[in-house]
């Protein structure tokens, strides 16, 4: 199998096709720390593209509440116990410094997703199997798919002879009863596990965008994509008896709808414009020959990512290289948190609750415009406050507020939004005072 560089686990790993990279690739950040689940990005989503016949338990937009919840039921940890079994006790990082800013993470020696496939031994005769025999996956069965939203809102607890942070309640910075809200979209991945599998090479990756699209002439619904996507984000019809999958609202990227782009600007997919609690954010990155992010820190995905490194992908541990990426929650237990995202879940987390003034600016801007934000720059303000923030491990830090101004630019480099960090305050006159 020949090798590609993956630079989220710091080094090559095993992938079934040759290295080739889009020129620019659809990039994203959930803030998961503001989400309140209403659940308005799952029915746009769903309202847009999966309302019709075959399609009832589609939802290519979900979010779920972690620990317990998922979509299909227990989709992570089942793929976790596969990797552990194929790799016991070898699912780790090398945290070692390195100089490496191709290495922000530190180094993943496990195995991913494509290299622990030959190691699975399927011991227990389970669901779990191979994947054309390169992708470590299993199908979920048919109930598994159903109700996408259980265990909604139910917290773990703490338990005092298995759960080392012990006691009751809540104890500021991390909760000791705790859940979180994760969205979930595909993840148009650098190695999609989906691609990887497909038998008919059905399955392709945009080279203007890096976004992944399935062929619904040459598919032929052998579903090895829905076993291979660790995510679980490729889905069986079966009205068309094809699988399908999230399409990145590709003609709102190519900016071709008439009514809200009048322009031919790119705009966000219909789950990110949609997002009442204002967590999501999207751009395109762009990608050089070798597949790394060209440097470009005033992109506001490119600098939240390698810059600031305050957003993190999930399960980079599965080799796909998502393109997805969470500010994590500050209020849970750091240990489940570096499992689901990586060894930089303490900077990411100090990043975010202690911000700098340039994150600060930029955190406005999240969810202020339609239209995709290709650059952003900061005008300095006064400075309006000053307080003492708590890390976890209880460090002390201060955080400095200052008045700045962040602005957002269109694909064609014209200004599309300007946001302070204080809220402007408005008075209304006495003629026009509240008459209810
Ligand atoms: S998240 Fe799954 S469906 Fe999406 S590109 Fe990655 S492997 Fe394919
Ligand atoms: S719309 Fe935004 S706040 Fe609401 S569930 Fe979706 S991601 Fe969370």
């Amino acid at each position: 199998m020949p090798k590609v560089y993956n630079w989220q686990l710091g080094r090559d790993m095993l992938y079934p096709y040759e290295e080739s990279h889009p020129q620019r690739q659809f990039a994203f950040v959930f803030n998961i720390n503001r989400c309140i689940a209403c659940q308005t990005c799952t029915m746009a989503c769903k309202s847009t593209w999966t309302f019709s016949r075959g399609q009832e338990y589609m939802w290519w937009n979900n979010v779920e509440t972690k620990p317990y919840g998922g979509y299909p039921h227990f989709w992570d940890a089942k793929l976790l116990a596969m990797l552990e079994r194929a790799n016991p006790g070898g699912q780790a990082w090398n945290l070692a410094p390195r100089e490496d800013a191709q290495v922000p993470y530190g180094v993943f020696e496990g195995k991913t997703i494509f290299e622990a496939i030959s190691e699975e031994q399927n011991p227990e005769g389970e669901t779990f199997r191979e994947t054309s025999g390169r992708v470590l996956g299993y199908l979920p069965a048919d109930e598994e798919w159903t109700a996408p939203n259980i265990y909604e809102d139910t917290a773990r607890r703490p338990d005092r002879s298995r759960w080392p942070w012990g006691g009751e309640g809540v104890s500021l910075p991390q909760h000791k009863t705790w859940f979180f809200y994760l969205q979930r979209i595909c993840n148009h991945c650098t190695y999609p596990g989906c691609l990887a599998a497909c038998p008919r090479q059905a399955i392709y990756k945009r080279p203007e965008d890096g976004v992944v699209l399935i062929d619904q002439e040459r598919c032929r619904g052998y579903r090895k994509c829905v076993e291979a996507c660790p995510y679980k984000k490729s889905m069986y019809r079966g009205t068309t008896r094809t699988s399908e999958k999230c399409i990145a609202c590709y003609p709102r990227l190519e900016g071709k709808d008439p009514f809200l782009t009048p322009d031919g600007v790119p705009i966000e997919t219909r789950c990110m414009t949609a997002c009442v609690g204002k967590i999501r954010m999207q751009s395109l990155v762009k990608i050089g020959k070798d597949g790394s992010w060209e440097h470009d820190p005033d992109n506001p995905i490119y600098y939240m990512v390698k810059e600031e490194k305050v957003a993190l992908p999930l399960y980079p541990q599965f080799g796909t290289e998502p393109n997805a990426y969470y500010i994590p929650p500050r209020w849970v237990p750091t240990d489940y948190l570096v499992q689901m995202f990586g060894p930089g879940v303490p900077h990411a987390i100090e990043a975010y609750v202690c911000p700098s003034r340039r994150l600060l600016a930029l955190l406005q801007l999240f969810r202020a415009t339609q239209k995709i934000i290709f650059r952003f720059s900061v005008v300095e303000g006064r400075k309006v406050g000053e307080s003492e923030v708590t890390l976890p491990g209880g460090r002390k830090k201060t955080l400095e507020i200052f008045n700045d101004t962040a602005i957002g630019y269109d694909a064609n480099n014209r200004e599309i939004v300007r946001l302070t960090v204080e809220e402007p305050i408005f008075e209304r006159s006495k003629q026009y005072s509240n008459s209810i």
